[in-house]
């Protein structure tokens, strides 16, 4: 379908933008056309709900105003910012094209083939940016517009491949109209996010007499997505360190990889059947060249990521002494209950934290 030929072209885009005036939320990234604005809410909404998004770009602005804020803060700066939201590559990411574009002092690019040399801006952000804060009639294509085109324009291809993803943009391209295209891009995320969604309200849709895949009766079956694999689950231990009665050891995980750059109660990966006390005495033993003795359980944490779930086994354990060394780990600190405050850790050590607050700290 060369969806810049089609004949329903115009009336789409003059409904489809009439519609968004009405009915759009009134998000805060929408009451600004600041690229840095526009560009830090465009990477927290790549895996993150609108709502836990605005709580975050509230506090986000409060702390870095202006991408050279950003840029020289410290690293932990910036995780501690974005402690909660998950996907912590994005944050390291965001930094790291912060101090490039302060670095190269001529600003924020405006076309999406420039801002796409930035670390952590793909094809998507990249059209998001040039569109919504330049105004550059580029296209974008995110789950949303994925699931709208499909059904649109019947796409009853696995949406998956790289030949139909192609195709989608070509059809979000032809679409666009010759003015402002941040209104229609965001017309079409819109629809997909309060309309069209999963399971489509067709009848409050304001391009349903457009759609194909409404004529056929077929709308909840498009997109076609490859099967869903099952998530692996691991089991890991931790364990709280205590040197004294007031301090314990956190490590800092290495800057790249899952949950790179936070904070931890050291520990790993149960190997087969191996006890639980001993795994975190050898994980402990690889990390950190040092003996601990763990004393006593402490709690059992739930906590499902993106791609797997784990099941952490917590114990009490005291410090045998030795020199730590960072063998597996970028840093650590001794800190009593209250200076964790001060660190950002994933959401499962969080869980320990809070226990650990309530219960008073050392066993
Ligand atoms: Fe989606 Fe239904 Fe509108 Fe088609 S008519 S675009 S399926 S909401």
């Amino acid at each position: 379908m060369n969806t810049g030929s089609w004949k329903h072209r115009k009336a789409f885009q003059k409904r489809l933008s009439a519609w968004y005036d009405r009915s759009h939320r009134p998000l805060p990234w929408r009451k600004t056309n600041d690229p840095y604005r526009i560009w830090v809410s465009e990477i927290m909404l790549q895996q993150t709900q609108v709502n836990t998004a605005v709580d975050y770009y509230e506090r986000f602005f409060e702390r870095f105003p202006t991408v050279e804020l950003l840029a020289s803060a410290e690293p932990d700066q910036v995780m501690k910012s974005w402690e909660g939201l998950g996907y912590y590559s994005r944050a390291r990411n965001l930094h790291k094209a912060a101090r490039l574009v302060v670095q190269e002092g001529t600003g924020i690019p405006d076309t999406a083939q420039e801002l796409m040399r930035l670390p952590g801006i793909g094809r998507y952000t990249a059209g998001a940016i040039a569109s919504i804060a330049f105004g550059r009639r580029t296209a974008v294509l995110d789950g949303n517009v994925i699931r709208v085109l499909t059904r649109l324009f019947h796409v009853t291809d696995n949406v998956s491949s790289n030949s139909v993803r192609e195709r989608l943009w070509n059809m979000a391209d032809g679409l666009l109209p010759e003015t402002r295209v941040d209104r229609f891009n965001q017309a079409l995320m819109e629809l997909g996010a309060l309309v069209c969604r999963p399971r489509p309200e067709c009848s409050e849709c304001p391009v349903s007499d457009f759609c194909e895949a409404r004529k056929l009766g077929i709308q909840t079956e498009l997109p076609v997505k490859p099967p869903r694999r099952a998530v692996p689950h691991v089991e890991v231990t931790a364990g709280i360190i205590w040197r004294d009665k007031r301090h314990c050891l956190i490590t800092l995980r290495p800057p790249h990889g899952l949950l790179g750059g936070l904070w931890e109660f050291p520990g790993g990966k149960r190997e087969g059947d191996e006890p639980l006390d001993k795994c975190l005495i050898r994980e402990i033993r690889e990390e950190l060249a040092v003996e601990v003795e763990p004393v006593k359980r402490f709690c059992i944490v739930n906590h499902a990521y993106s791609h797997f779930r784990i099941t952490l086994h917590v114990f009490h354990c005291h410090f045998e002494g030795g020199t730590i060394q960072c063998r597996g780990v970028d840093d650590f600190r001794w800190v009593t209950v209250k200076d964790l405050d001060r660190y950002a850790f994933p959401a499962a050590d969080r869980k320990i934290i809070d226990r650990l607050r309530n219960e008073g700290g050392y066993p």
